[in-house]
């Protein structure tokens, strides 16, 4: 188990240092050896302190505690696959969000939530005519009322003024 430790700091404490978690504190430390960490975590995680069986880790200004015995490598992966999943989660909630202001739109049917985003996404969330990115909606390419089915191969997505532009040609 890793996680991030919102107690943990340094302390200063005249002319040292010392980690502190919450209410443990731990043995002081020289400045020159409190500046080599924090001159070192930029690069790589840092271990601070010990107290079996957690291992405090200070990494780019966050502290985080672990009792995997974890080595600074396997503490950095753990990190950056973390930061990955938070990445595509906040990617996946904009895209969501933008195909639900799509789906508002005038005429909306209940495509499902996952062939919106797929086809939110097969279109690069721009309008397939004219590339914009503004005001878009769902359009069936052939209209449910000629026999279009609400399928993926059949909708694309279309600004606003495309898509009464759309209507009027048909
Ligand atoms: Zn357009």
């Amino acid at each position: 188990m890793l996680r991030e430790d919102p107690h943990a700091r340094f302390e200063d404490a005249f002319l040292r240092r010392r980690f502190v978690s919450g209410r443990r504190e731990f043995a002081f430390i020289s400045t020159r050896a409190h500046r080599a960490i924090v001159r070192d975590q930029e690069d790589v995680p840092v271990a601070v302190a010990e107290d079996a069986p957690r291992t405090w880790w200070m990494f780019r200004g966050r502290f985080f505690w672990e009792d995997d015995g974890l080595g600074p490598d396997e503490v950095r992966a753990l990190l950056h696959e973390r930061e990955r999943r938070r990445r595509r989660r906040i990617d996946r909630a904009v895209d969501m969000m933008h195909a639900d202001a799509a789906g508002d739109a005038p005429r909306r049917e209940s495509l499902p939530e996952d062939v919106r985003r797929e086809v939110f996404r097969r279109d690069g969330g721009r309008c397939v005519r004219c590339g914009s990115d503004e005001l878009l909606q769902f359009d069936h390419v052939i209209p449910v009322a000629l026999g279009g089915s609400s399928t993926e191969a059949n909708l694309q997505l279309l600004c606003a003024p495309c898509n009464r532009e759309k209507g009027a040609d048909l």
